[in-house]
């Protein structure tokens, strides 16, 4: 949106050009050198174009100036710079596409203009060119880094993570540095096979994504539901409770998949063991335990409804809330039903709000996902357990 600051700016732009090309000319006057030309009028008249919002006259005017004058270059960047940040695309691409069209353009400034005009187009959301553009200047000594940035920007906006993973290893080579963005386009590949059906290129896929930690983590969680769906519950309970072991925070995801597993298994004995082991465990598991519990509303089996009594109990605010002390007293079934009531009561409040939440953003999402579509944040999604009681206690 045009506001006065960016008319200001844009003055301050030409008023700087202005009185950087008068000091070129006029320093040199004196014993030595030629003498200099006259003060270049047309800078005058774009400035008080600008300032009387005559954008289309100005923009006539610079690009007009751009064909007799080198020394506008600057200028004609910071011009294009300011459309493409008002939002004002088309006239942003016009003043690039101008200057490429420049003959004898350096290289430099060839590379320069063609980022800037690519620019212009990823604010368009015209990712085919500004991909065209950035693949071009791959080969830049100057700015290829910044290109494969880019590429790797486009093509994880369009979920391309083929192109992703060549884009990023290429960058990798470039700036000599890892990161485990790699292994998660791997792991999306897979995700991506695994729901189509298609589970043996979905493992194919994991192999290439466990060379990372992350890879490693995350390839697990979708190798588990892969054996969940090849009715593999031995090999599904297993690995979904090595994720639990690295991240318990993760348990209201997990829980249900785990209960289901063992059940389908026909293993329930071997359930209450486990989750008996969780509830020995220290305050930080055990408060993931419930929170899993009251968000699922899962009840069965039995244990469950024990570690959310233990919950509310150790609660300040529950315990005070539910009066712990009356429904200690009630009849074994009375207590199971109030208990219900509480976790149903919960659940309801619990799902009023967003499951997880960004931690570089603020984003909020109900499902757990790993590249935030708000920020671009890769991991950056961080489950959320506590309940929001307020509401609950007005
Ligand atoms: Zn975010």
């Amino acid at each position: 949106m045009p506001t006065e600051a960016t008319f200001f700016l844009a003055g301050l732009f030409v008023v700087a050009a202005a009185a950087g090309w008068a000091f070129a000319h006029f320093s040199g006057y004196g014993d030595e050198g030629p003498p200099p030309p006259p003060v270049n009028a047309d800078y005058l008249r774009g400035l008080n174009l600008v300032l009387n919002r005559q954008t289309d006259e100005a923009l006539e005017l610079f690009v007009r100036m751009a064909k007799v004058d080198d020394e506008t270059l600057e200028t004609h960047f910071a011009l294009g710079h300011l459309f493409r940040r008002r939002g004002e695309i088309d006239r942003a691409i016009r003043v690039h596409q101008n200057l490429l069209a420049r003959p004898n353009l350096a290289e430099a400034q060839r590379d320069q203009a063609l980022s800037a005009l690519a620019q212009d187009y990823l604010s368009a959301g015209l990712f085919d060119r500004a991909e065209k553009l950035f693949s071009d200047l791959r080969g830049s000594s100057t700015l290829a880094r910044e290109a494969l940035e880019n590429l790797v920007d486009i093509f994880e906006r369009e979920s391309d993570w083929n192109k992703a993973i060549e884009a990023h290893r290429a960058l990798e080579v470039l700036t000599g540095k890892k990161s485990s963005q790699v292994a998660h386009y791997y792991c999306e590949l897979a995700e991506r096979s695994r729901l189509s059906g298609d589970l043996d290129q979905a493992r194919q896929y994991l192999k290439s994504s466990v060379r990372s930690e992350t890879g490693a983590f995350r390839g697990k969680l979708i190798r588990a539901a892969i054996a969940q769906e090849d009715q593999d519950y031995a090999q599904a309970i297993r690995l979904y409770e090595q994720v639990l072991e690295t991240d318990q925070r993760l348990m209201v995801d997990i829980l249900p998949e785990l209960v289901t597993c063992y059940q389908h298994a026909n293993r329930e004995r071997e359930l209450e063991q486990y989750l008996q082991t969780l509830m020995t465990r220290d305050a930080a598991v055990k408060a993931a335990l419930a929170y899993a519990v009251i968000r699922n509303g899962l009840l069965e089996p039995r244990i469950l409804m024990e570690c959310v009594e233990e919950f509310i109990e150790t609660h300040a605010v529950l315990a005070g809330l539910v009066d712990t002390e009356r429904l200690g007293t009630l009849p074994h079934d009375d207590r199971e039903r109030a208990i219900s009531k509480v976790v149903e009561a919960l659940q309801r409040l619990a799902q009023s709000g967003v499951r997880y939440r960004c931690t570089s953003c603020g984003y909020g999402s109900q499902r757990l996902v790993w590249h935030c579509p708000s920020c671009k944040a890769w991991e950056s999604l961080r489950p959320i357990q506590a309940l929001q009681l307020d509401s609950l206690v007005a």
